[in-house]
């Protein structure tokens, strides 16, 4: 258990919508303190320096074990957690052997213990046996078993029909469904957001309207069920475009249970980078055209950029922001998705769909703060209490997620002020297949404490 004593940071607290100056103790594990300083007291901390939050909550990262150690295991992708800010993660089920029954969970449990990170682990079953889409996995043992939500993520629930059941039998054991929004008949061989960029380029478009039918469906059946299943929970996870979220907007006015995520590349980056462009999406403005204003500095292609969703046009990555800022987005959620050099050293369309991004998660958040698309505390909310959430009460052994006196201490403390190049050797998640590698990201994460215990010291990994 962990002693700290941060004085003269920027505290953070979505939990009581508060943030400004004070001072954090932890005395073996416990928050003993959080002393908020009067502003005359304060003179010189202001909210660019070091920060302290709440630890970041993920909804949605690919930890790969079992079945595909090569590209991750639940100790490498704890690690890589800590190293992000994380202190609770949500394994997605996409495992092999699928996370359809209580023994896959069992295994993940034991390699959680066994890394001897502190980081908690949490887990979405599957919707159907196998994810094939035909068959409703075992809910009732796996909620039994402990899992927060299901999902068939990777790919869509395919039946219509399971996705009615499941919602309905989701819903009376008081977990979502967390649904891949995609309607596959329309994205069978695409590779790039369909557009400019993918005209120009010569790759197989990918229409928005595959997120947009999807969403649609989803949320018509779950209209459909809420009528007799009032519990019932849909969360939809990595929206990425104008369209979808205004779907999802619609029918939170309208009282449907629904809740949805976006991720940090999603938010920050655009199909542009696809061209060879290295902007962030509210530098090209709503053309995105990266040959007329001469934004290509890279090489095209790069195969770290497929992903799943695709990275749509910077007008979406707008419209992502505008629907975390306005709530209708109620998280930000990293979809954490390492793969094996050689899964990625292929032709952009071959390559494996999939960022390593939890570590690189809040520098690129923090981008879109610090060009004023976001508030700081919004940012920190989406990342801690939005999840927490959608997660209910099974997000924290502690009970809480804000900076509260006398509970086990669980926080990240970062430096806005210090840049970070994001290089393979720094990453410690063993995928290396991130855009983001030899760019320099604000916010370098100096501690994260979880459940009481140091999970991430940045001088450690200096020294490595
Ligand atoms: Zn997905």
């Amino acid at each position: 258990m962990t002693d700290l004593d941060i004085g003269r940071a920027w505290l953070v607290d979505p939990t009581v919508a508060r943030e400004g100056p004070g001072e954090i103790v932890v005395r073996d594990g416990i928050l003993e303190a959080v002393t908020w300083l009067e502003r005359e007291e304060a003179d010189g901390i202001d909210a660019g320096g070091v920060v302290v939050a709440p630890g970041f909550i993920d909804l949605h990262a690919h930890l790969r074990e079992p079945g595909n150690e090569d590209a991750e295991t639940v100790a490498s992708g704890l690690a890589a957690a800590a190293h992000g800010g994380f202190t609770t993660v949500c394994a997605m089920p996409n495992t092999t052997p699928t996370l359809d029954e209580p023994g896959v969970l069992a295994r993940i449990r034991t390699a959680a213990a066994a890394s001897g990170s502190p980081v908690e682990l949490l887990a979405h079953g599957a919707v159907s046996t196998g994810r094939d889409g035909e068959t409703l996995a075992a809910l009732g043992e796996l909620a039994d078993a402990g899992v927060v939500g299901f999902s068939d993520d990777g790919a869509p629930v395919r039946s219509a029909s399971i996705l009615r059941n499941a919602l309905a039998y989701a819903g009376a054991l008081g977990l979502p469904i967390v649904d891949h929004p995609e309607d596959p008949t329309l994205t069978d061989g695409a590779e790039a957001n369909e557009g400019f960029v993918s005209t120009v380029l010569g790759l197989r478009g990918w229409p928005t309207a595959a997120e947009e039918a999807a969403v649609g469906r989803d949320l018509a059946i779950l209209a459909d069920v809420v009528r007799d299943v009032p519990g019932a929970r849909l969360h939809l996870t990595h929206l990425s475009t104008a369209a979808a979220l205004e779907l999802v907007r619609r029918a939170k006015a309208a009282g449907l249970p629904v809740t949805c995520d976006v991720t940090p590349h999603h938010l920050a980056l655009s199909d542009e980078w696809i061209a060879g462009a290295r902007r962030f999406a509210w530098e090209a403005g709503e053309e995105g055209d990266p040959w007329r204003d001469d934004a290509l500095v890279a090489a095209p292609y790069g195969s770290s950029l497929r992903v799943n969703p695709p990275l749509r046009t910077p007008a979406d990555a707008l419209a992502c922001l505008a629907a975390l800022a306005d709530g209708t987005a109620d998280a930000i959620a990293t979809d954490h998705a390492p793969h094996t050099e050689v899964d990625k050293m292929v032709e952009f369309g071959e390559a494996a769909n999939g960022i390593s991004g939890i570590e690189t998660a809040l520098g690129l958040v923090l981008e879109a703060v610090d060009a004023g698309h976001l508030t700081l505390s919004r940012a920190i909310e989406a990342l801690t209490a939005g999840p927490a959430a959608i997660l209910g009460r099974r997000s924290r052994r502690n009970g809480s997620v804000g900076l509260v006196e006398g509970a086990l201490a669980d926080l990240v403390v970062f430096d806005r002020a210090e840049r970070w190049m994001v290089s393979a050797d720094r990453l410690a998640s063993r995928g290396k297949n991130s855009p983001l590698i030899g760019l320099d990201l604000p916010g370098r994460v100096l501690v994260t404490i979880a459940g009481g215990q140091v999970a991430y010291e940045a001088d450690l990994v200096t020294a490595r």
